[in-house]
């Protein structure tokens, strides 16, 4: 079986499928140019708990976490399998590796999920858990990405879902068409896509100290996904997808890496 790629992307606002085209666009392209996966393990921005959780639902439901956007955001439904026994396995390789995990009866996917599953795998077809993230910060979540990587000689894709700005003072909400990216931004950005690049994985873990790495992240729970991402990983080399950036201040960068 063909060693799975893993996966990152930067969600963006809830209304991404209906105002990012370009990173929409994006997405659908990773789907495509990856192999298949039999299931995937999503680790979003948007669950965070004691320890590493993993959800055990057959039939997920689709969790809009979020209010004030359009009504037809919230009719959206992401109707996919669950994966009960990849959440299993997914609490077995961390207990290997002396973490302590942990099922959840029946979390369903939250729109750090479901919104770029909906552009990649349209169909909703493909077995799908979501694993939690914990307020351990950015080195154990490295070691979360470590723990997993085997999976991805099984055939599971995991899909890191986070952003790599988020700062709400650093969005433009009102304005009628994308506004120009924010400078330190793009800045913060192109470190990242640096760092990625040439493989610096203690640059990124302390990613506060980089210019305008703690602004960018005013807490921690989006870049955090990134960094699971990066643990399993391995020495893959990373490719960039740069859709841009929404609202000004939102990158919306993705990466793949494979061999
Ligand atoms: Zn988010």
């Amino acid at each position: 079986m063909a060693r799975m790629p893993v996966v990152f992307v930067s969600h963006g606002a809830p209304d991404a499928l209906f105002k990012a085209p370009d990173t929409v666009a994006c997405w659908r392209e990773i789907g495509r140019r990856i192999p298949r996966p039999k299931a995937i393990l999503a680790v979003s921005a948007h669950w965070q708990a004691l320890s590493p959780t993993a959800s055990h639902a057959g039939a997920p439901a689709t969790i809009h976490d979020f209010s004030g956007f359009a009504p037809a955001l919230y009719d959206l439904q992401y109707p996919a399998p669950g994966a009960p026994a990849l959440a299993e396995r997914a609490v077995s390789l961390l207990a290997e590796a002396d973490i302590a995990a942990a099922l959840h009866p029946g979390r369903g996917l939250d729109h750090g999920a479901w919104v770029p599953l909906s552009a990649m795998y349209p169909q909703g077809n493909l077995p799908v858990t979501q694993l939690s993230l914990t307020r351990q910060g950015a080195a154990a979540h490295f070691e979360y990405g470590q723990a997993l990587a085997s999976l991805r000689e099984e055939g599971v894709l995991i899909l890191a879902s986070g952003a790599i700005t988020h700062n709400f003072s650093w969005l433009d909400w009102d304005a009628e068409n994308d506004p120009p990216p924010l400078p330190k931004a793009r800045v913060f950005a192109d470190w990242v896509a640096e760092q990625l690049g040439a493989g610096k994985a203690a640059a990124l873990l302390d990613y506060r100290a980089a210019p305008h790495g703690a602004q960018a992240h005013p807490s921690d729970e989006h870049f955090l996904p990134l960094l699971v991402a990066l643990g399993a990983a391995g020495k893959d080399a990373p490719e960039r997808f740069s859709p841009g950036f929404t609202y000004g201040g939102l990158a919306m960068d993705a990466y793949v890496w494979q061999d």
